[in-house]
C-alpha cells in the first residue's frame, strides 16, 4: 500500500483563502483591518524564518502585521511593558510572542502578559482552562493545523484510536485536549512510554511530536493508519540541509493510509491557522459573531 499524502500547502491555501474573505468581510463591513503583532527577542535563525512566513501570509490575506523585533538582551520588564501596550491597543487583535525567549525572561510570565483576548497561540492559562472544559477558545495553532487535517482524511474522529507522541504545552497535550473533544479515544506517549512500537501498532492516527528525525518507524504503523508528522528537524543530508519529520517517512508511506510529508505537511498550516485566530479573535473584540472559517 502506498498513502494518500495529505497536502497541507493546498489545505492551508484554502483556509488563507476563507481568512481573505473574513479580513474583507470586516474592513468593509465594519472599517477594521485584523492587526497581528508579532514579538520577537533576540534573533534565533528558525524564528526568522518562521516569522518571515507568518509575515508574508498575513499581509496576503488582507491583515496588517506589526513586528516587534526587540534585542536579545531586553528584559522581562520591557517585554511586560510592550505587552501592556499591546494589550491596549485598539488596532491589534491578536499578540504572538515567539519562543523560545532568551534565559533571562519567564515564559511563563510573558504568556499571563498576554490579554487571553489576544492571545492567538493560544497558550495563555485562561485559553489552556478553557479548552480543557470545554468552553470556546483561543486554540493553539499546531495542534488545531493537525485536527484540521486528520479531517481531511476521516469526516469524524469520534471512536477512532489516536496516540500523540510527545506531551509538550505547545503540541502534545493540547492536540490530546482537542481530540478529546472530537470524541477520538486518546493516548498520550512520551520519554517514559513503555512499548511505544505497539502503542503505534494499535492507533487509527497516529500524531508524532516528538523533534527526533524519523524516530517512528514504518513498522510501527498499523496498515491503513493515518499519520500526522508535527516534526521539524533540520539534518544535514547529503551534504545538504535539509528539514525532515519525526516520521521515517518513506516507510511509513508504504504501510500508512495517509500521511503528511514533511515539509508541506503541518507546518503551512499552523501559519493559516494562527491567521484564522486573529480573525476569530478581532470579530471577537468586536463583539461580532464568529466567522465561519
Ligand atoms: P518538546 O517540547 O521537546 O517535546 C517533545 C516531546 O517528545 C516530549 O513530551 C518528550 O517526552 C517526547 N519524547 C522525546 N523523546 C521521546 C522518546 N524517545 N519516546 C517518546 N517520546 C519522546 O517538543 P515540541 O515543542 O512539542 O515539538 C515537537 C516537534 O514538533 C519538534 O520537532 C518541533 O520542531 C516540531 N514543531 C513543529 C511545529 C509546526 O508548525 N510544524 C510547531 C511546533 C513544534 P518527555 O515529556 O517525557 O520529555
Amino acid at each position: 500500500m502506498t498513502a494518500a499524502l495529505i497536502d497541507g500547502k493546498a489545505v492551508a491555501t484554502s483556509l488563507r483563502a476563507r481568512v481573505m474573505t473574513a479580513v474583507r468581510g470586516l474592513a468593509d463591513g465594519h472599517g477594521v483591518v485584523p492587526g497581528l503583532a508579532v514579538v520577537l527577542v533576540g534573533d534565533d535563525p528558525a524564528s526568522e524564518v518562521y516569522i518571515g512566513a507568518k509575515k508574508k501570509m498575513s499581509a496576503e490575506t488582507g491583515m496588517r502585521s506589526i513586528d516587534h523585533r526587540l534585542a536579545a538582551s531586553t528584559s522581562q520588564a520591557e517585554v511586560l511593558a510592550l505587552l501592556a501596550r499591546l494589550n491596549a491597543d485598539r488596532d491589534v487583535h491578536g499578540i504572538l510572542v515567539q519562543l523560545p525567549l532568551p534565559p533571562q525572561i519567564d515564559p511563563h510570565a510573558v504568556i499571563a502578559a498576554i490579554d487571553p483576548d489576544k492571545d492567538v497561540d493560544g497558550f495563555h492559562p485562561l485559553n489552556v482552562g478553557r479548552i480543557a472544559i470545554g468552553l470556546p477558545a483561543l486554540a493553539p495553532c499546531t495542534p488545531q493545523a493537525c485536527i484540521v487535517l486528520a479531517k481531511t482524511v476521516h469526516a469524524s474522529l469520534a471512536g477512532l484510536d489516536a496516540l500523540v507522541i510527545g506531551r509538550s504545552t505547545i503540541v502534545g497535550k493540547p492536540l490530546a485536549e482537542l481530540l478529546i473533544a472530537q470524541s477520538a479515544t486518546v493516548t498520550v506517549a512520551h520519554s517514559k512510554t513503555r512499548d511505544l512500537p505497539a502503542a503505534s501498532r494499535r492507533a487509527d492516527l497516529v500524531f508524532a511530536a516528538i523533534g527526533r528525525p524519523e524516530f517512528v518507524r514504518g513498522d510501527w504503523i498499523k496498515p491503513g493508519a493515518t499519520v500526522i508528522d508535527v516534526g521539524t528537524n533540520r539534518v544535514m543530508r547529503e551534504g545538504r540541509h535539509r528539514v525532515i519529520g519525526d516520521v521515517a517517512f518513506d516507510e511509513a508511506r508504504e504501510v500508512a493510509g495517509a500521511i503528511t510529508p514533511v515539509p508541506g505537511g503541518v507546518g503551512p498550516m499552523t501559519i493559516a491557522c494562527l491567521l484564522a485566530n486573529t480573525v476569530r479573535a478581532a470579530c471577537s473584540l468586536l463583539g461580532l459573531p464568529a466567522p465561519a472559517l
